[in-house]
């Protein structure tokens, strides 16, 4: 499995609502790859925040979120510096 193909369906596979052989296969990514594991924790971290009413969705993360998107919408690899 590709990055991009991760960016995709990381939303569905923390909704719980990707199918059992893909769910593991981009859990097996997230552990090889510490990119999208950061990802995955921002993803985490947003959906824990929703979740409680007093907490609050940091702006630096939603940003950082919003940028992964944008970059899997253009096709791009992502690229570690
Ligand atoms: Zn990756």
């Amino acid at each position: 499995m590709t990055c991009g193909e991760v960016g995709k369906l990381l939303q569905r596979y923390l909704d719980g609502t990707l199918a059992g052989g893909r769910a593991a296969r981009l859990s097996a990514h997230l552990e090889d790859c510490r990119r999208c594991g950061l990802e995955a924790d921002t993803y985490e971290l947003i959906k824990k925040a929703l979740a409680d009413s007093r907490g609050q969705v940091p702006s630096e993360s939603l940003a950082r979120l919003r940028a992964f998107g944008e970059r899997i919408a253009r096709g791009d690899e992502p690229v570690e510096r």
